[in-house]
Formats: structure tokens, sequence, C-alpha cells
């Protein structure tokens, strides 16, 4: 396999990209300026050694010192007793962005669709029943399940309380849905902040 192939089939790893696709990228790559071609082998390269999954919440986070947490789940002046579990990390930058949202987060690693329901080795549910009852210990009173308004998004939150709705319930720790403040078929990492802020404030239960 030349380097052109090896290139697309790298490409065609990709979600979302097909065989076609995959060829237009490397193509494209080819016909880029030698400066821009540098630029992105280079991003490629680096970027493993300066991004890393944080310990506690599984996002990705840029790092100098490499350290083992976000700068989000070490921050004192967020409010530790919340958590709110979301697909990706593009959620989180959103939820951010809107600025209406100041307790930590849990990146379960995509979501659960509804008519592959054994499709679930990507997600972090052993993870999420550790940091649920590592949290419980430190006052834990509220999670907070943000996933999008539809089959697929429901059925993970679904997932997601056969891992951790006993244990919570338990404790009496509530759960909330942000979804149901969103309106149907939205999705967190595409929703504007004005559209966030309405789904925090009308979070439910049920
Ligand atoms: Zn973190």
């Amino acid at each position: 396999m030349n380097n052109l192939d090896k290139l697309i089939s790298q490409f065609e790893k990709f979600p979302g990209v097909g065989a076609r696709q995959a060829k237009r990228f490397a193509f494209h790559v080819l016909t880029m300026n030698e400066a821009d071609s540098k630029e992105l082998s280079r991003l490629v390269g680096e970027l493993k050694g300066s991004v890393v999954e944080c310990s506690s919440c599984h996002r990705y986070f840029s790092t100098v010192t490499n350290e083992a947490m976000c700068s989000i789940c070490t921050s004192s002046t967020r409010n530790h007793q919340k958590l709110l579990v979301v697909a990706q990390d593009s959620d989180i930058q959103a939820i951010e962005r809107a600025g209406v949202y100041d307790g930590l987060y849990f990146v379960f690693g995509g979501t659960l669709p509804l008519l592959n329901a054994k499709d679930n080795n990507k997600l972090r549910g052993s993870a999420l029943k550790a940091t649920v009852e590592k949290r419980l210990e430190e006052g834990l009173s509220e999670v907070t399940l943000g996933f999008a308004v539809n089959p697929d998004g429901e059925n993970t939150a679904r997932f997601v309380e056969s891992i951790i709705g006993e244990t919570l319930k338990e404790k009496g720790v509530s759960v909330t849905y942000l979804g149901r403040g969103l309106s149907t078929g939205s999705e967190l990492e595409y929703a504007d902040a004005e559209t966030i802020k309405n789904a925090f404030q009308n979070r439910q239960t049920q």
C-alpha cells in the first residue's frame, strides 16, 4: 500500500466518513500548500502528548505539565455536589460557553443506539459508577443526565439509570434530565446559549 492509500484508509476510520469522502480528504491533503500540510502533520503528531484525558471527568484537555485532572475538576469555585453526565466533550464546550452550569461533568463516551443496544463497549459505564460512588462520599446532591432528546439519547439515559439509578435513589440524590428542557431532536453540542440556559432552568426529575 502506498502512502496515499494508507492516508485514505486512516481517514476511513474517522467517524461518519465513508470510502469516497476519505479519498476526497486524502486528495485535499495532496493539494495543500507546504505550510498547511506541515502544520497539519505537526498537530497530529503532537496532539497525543499535549492533550490528555482527564482522569476524573474523562474530557480531553491541554496540558503542559502532564497533570491528571482538568481545570474544571480541580476548581474550588465549581460546585462539587453536582454532576452532569454528557455524551461527548463537545457537549461540555457548548455548556461552558453558555455559562449557566457550575458543577462537575462526566463524559460518558457516546450514546447507546436504540437499535443496537449491545454496542456499549466504548461507553464508560463502570467508570461512571465508580465516579458516582466517590462523589457520594463527597456530598453529591444532584446528577443531571444531559443527553439529546431523540431515541438514542433517551435510550442512553435509561442505560445510565440502570447503572447508577438505584444507588442514587438509596442515597436520596435527585436525578434530573436536561433533555426535557430542550426541544425534541435537539443536541446540546449545537444548542445556543439561550437554549442551554432554558434547558437548565427547566430540567426535570422525570
Ligand atoms: Zn475533568
